[in-house]
């Protein structure tokens, strides 16, 4: 690897950075100096290396919006002087802030890679060096001259997913995410090889735009056998919630019942966006196949096709954080923008 290169790592927190509390025994992150301290690696990398820490450094289940703006703000105004950004971070919502990311910074031609890990950088087996070090290898990775992923990414046990195509699937194993409807974009073995097919390589050259407007007046709702008609109505009448994210079965299947039907149309009667994700983990929806999912159609649900749960929540925070006419905002959530969907 050329010499010249630099990289920028945003330190959020997470695991990687954390130790035990000593008065509750809890693990609380610290820190940067303590995993630079633990990975003295860091200095053979011989680019430039450069390092923002968050004040304070937190678990991912305390991340909000606002946090993704400030790792969009941070590598905004330090988007010129890098090739590449870090972003080490929680594995409990990693996924959902590496597919806002994805979203929010539009024109991007730039590797942004967010790891973590699941054990601290201080525990011998941890597994927070390799996924480190490797991290930022591939953030400062060119080929021509250019960025081999200019893309969100999340790097993690030896291989590079596409972050808006992320789950977190082992909350035990080191091998914690899996991207089920879209192959690795790297895998790290003796070599780092790259799959050149699937990275999105940007087709316009724009400057990046970063879009930091979010609506959180969105809702998950998980079907299940049984589920209580109060349930659903208390969900879709909650002031505020303006948009929907359905969980439905296998390939976009609900209930055909009147009063689900009844609820689903009338909420959407009100201006409301109801999108149809699977619970499944791979496959996509296909509404229409089954005659579950035709009435979903007719009520004016949207097909969310194979697009997370954890895609689906933020794509749609951002889209009505824009203000957009509703017949633009379905369109766009209908379709892919930074390859979130099949
Ligand atoms: N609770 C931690 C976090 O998400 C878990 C981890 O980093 O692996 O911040």
């Amino acid at each position: 690897m050329e010499k010249n290169r630099s990289v920028l790592i945003i330190y959020t927190g997470g695991t990687i950075g954390m130790v035990n509390d000593p008065v509750s025994g809890a693990l609380v992150p610290i820190d940067f100096r303590h995993i630079s301290d633990q990975v003295p690696e860091l200095r053979r990398f011989g680019f430039s290396l450069e390092t923002i820490t968050f004040d304070p450094v937190i678990d991912s289940s305390e991340v909000v919006p606002e946090i993704w703006v400030r790792i969009a703000r941070t590598i905004e105004e330090n988007y010129d002087r890098f090739d590449g950004f870090v972003v080490l971070h929680g594995t409990d919502t990693m996924a959902y802030s590496a597919s806002a990311l994805s979203f929010m910074l539009q024109g991007l031609e730039k590797p942004v890679i967010f790891t973590g890990a699941q054990l601290p950088i201080g525990v011998l087996r941890t597994d927070g060096k390799e996924n480190l070090i490797t991290a930022i290898e591939i953030a400062a990775e060119r080929i021509d001259g250019l960025p081999v992923v200019p893309e969100v990414c999340i790097y993690f046990e030896n291989k590079l997913l596409r972050g808006n195509r992320t789950i977190k699937y082992s909350a035990e194993h080191f091998n914690a995410f899996v991207s089920p409807n879209l192959p690795p974009l790297a895998e790290a073995g003796l070599q780092i090889r790259y799959n050149r097919n699937i990275i999105r390589y940007p087709t316009v050259r724009r400057p990046l735009a970063v879009s930091s407007r979010f609506e959180t007046g969105v809702a998950v709702l998980r079907l299940f056998p049984g589920i209580m008609r109060e349930v659903v109505h208390a969900v879709l009448e909650t002031p505020g919630v303006l948009g929907l994210v359905l969980e439905t079965y296998g390939t976009g299947n609900a209930p055909t019942a009147g009063w689900f039907l009844g609820e689903l149309r009338a909420f959407i009667g009100r201006g409301g966006i109801v999108l149809n994700v699977t619970q499944c983990q791979a496959g996509s929806v296909e509404m229409g196949l089954y005659e579950t999912s035709a009435g979903l159609i007719s009520a004016g649900v949207i097909s969310g096709r194979d697009i997370t749960t954890e895609a689906a929540v933020t794509k749609m925070m951002i889209l009505l954080g824009g203000s957009l006419p509703a017949e633009k905002l379905s369109a766009l959530l209908a379709r892919p923008l930074c390859g979130e969907m099949s």
